[in-house]
């Protein structure tokens, strides 16, 4: 499908929180060296709350669903991540426009408006060791291939490259946001919990999409 309709939508969302499930102790481990080891039980937490809502979600409206998400997020997550990530979500909603299958554009510019919120929330630049080193630069490949021309599918493969490659840049990086900031030159060395976890969030938008 080159489309993101509701179902593309869970499936994202279930993918994602299944992702999380299975990399919640590393996820968990990153956050020791250099924060408070609750990065993956704080995401677990608020993925499953997620997945359980879809469940009752009577809605088949893409902005209602992205918006319940983000209400989830915020409310069960907690930590720097869960505003941030609920954030994400809540600012997609309204850049669907309200269509009920969002084509590649509308999809990427959703994704593009979650992203500023999370900045706008978080006060973060590229280079601070954050989400927001893998989510930049996948939301950056993303727009290049589809104004290129391609499929959204191949674009969101490429984003997820990206944000790998983003969120191992985060190795040497010396903090700037967050509680790893508070380590000053010693959080130089680890990866970033939370640009494993937006690295995750978009590889599970490439399988949700995958033709
Ligand atoms: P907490 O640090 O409150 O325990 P988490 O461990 O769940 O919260 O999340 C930590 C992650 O949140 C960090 O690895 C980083 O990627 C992200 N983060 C922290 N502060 C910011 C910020 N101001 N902007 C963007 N991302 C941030
Ligand atoms: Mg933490
Ligand atoms: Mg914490």
């Amino acid at each position: 499908v080159d489309v993101v309709d509701i179902t593309a939508l869970q499936r994202w969302l279930r993918t994602f929180a299944a992702s999380v499930a299975e990399q919640r102790d590393h996820l968990t481990a990153l956050d020791a060296a250099i924060g408070d080891a609750d990065h993956g039980a704080n995401m677990h937490r608020g993925m499953t709350a997620v997945v359980d809502a879809l469940a009752t979600a009577s809605s088949d409206d893409p902005a209602a669903l992205l918006k319940q998400t983000g209400m989830t997020l915020v409310k069960s997550v907690g930590g720097a991540s869960g505003p941030l990530y609920g954030t994400l979500f809540l600012r997609m909603a309204p850049a669907t426009g309200g269509a009920t299958t969002l084509d590649a554009e509308t999809f990427a510019k959703a994704l593009r408006a979650g992203l500023e919120g999370v900045v706008a929330r978080g006060k973060a630049e590229l280079g601070d060791k954050t989400m927001v080193d893998a989510l930049a630069p996948a939301l950056d490949a993303l727009d290049a291939a589809l104004g290129g021309g391609e499929s959204l599918a191949a674009g969101l493969r490429a984003a997820s490259a990206a944000a790998d490659e983003g969120r191992d840049a985060t190795i040497p990086l010396v903090a700037r946001k967050g509680r790893a900031s508070y380590l000053g030159e010693r959080s130089a060395g680890h990866q970033d919990p939370g640009a494993t976890s937006a690295a995750l969030l978009v590889a599970a938008a490439a399988d949700a999409v995958a033709e």
